[in-house]
């Protein structure tokens, strides 16, 4: 979706079009963000411990567990922001470029 903004010196407030509306609620999963991502998480399955940290502090619960184990990372909504990586106190996430995994993972 583009605007034409040659005017918006002159818009007024009612000429602003409506931004990050959410007019459904629990619409996220409508809406794969996946694809804004620069970095790919790749955890060391060798290292980590299971401690979870890393699915507690995933903004955008990405990271998915079974029995208490994490098993993957949701790369449909998965941003890359690197927020389990930081948090991992095992240092067992590591974030690669994402165009040079591309053809190599999955
Ligand atoms: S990089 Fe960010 S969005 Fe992706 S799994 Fe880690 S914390 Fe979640
Ligand atoms: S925070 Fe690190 S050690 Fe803990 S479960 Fe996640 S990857 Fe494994």
């Amino acid at each position: 979706m583009s605007w034409d903004i040659s005017k918006i010196d002159k818009w007024t407030w009612k000429d602003h079009p409506p931004g990050a509306v959410i007019k459904d609620p629990g619409n996220s999963r409508q809406f794969k963000t996946g694809g804004w991502r620069t970095l790919r998480p790749i955890r060391d399955e060798e290292i980590c411990n299971q401690c979870l940290i890393c699915f507690m502090f995933c903004p955008d619960s990405a990271i998915k567990a079974e029995g208490e184990k994490i098993t993957t990372f949701d790369l449909d909504f998965c941003k890359g922001c690197g927020i389990c990586a930081e948090e991992c106190p095992q240092n067992a996430i590591e974030m690669v470029d994402e165009a040079e995994v591309q053809d190599t993972v999955e």
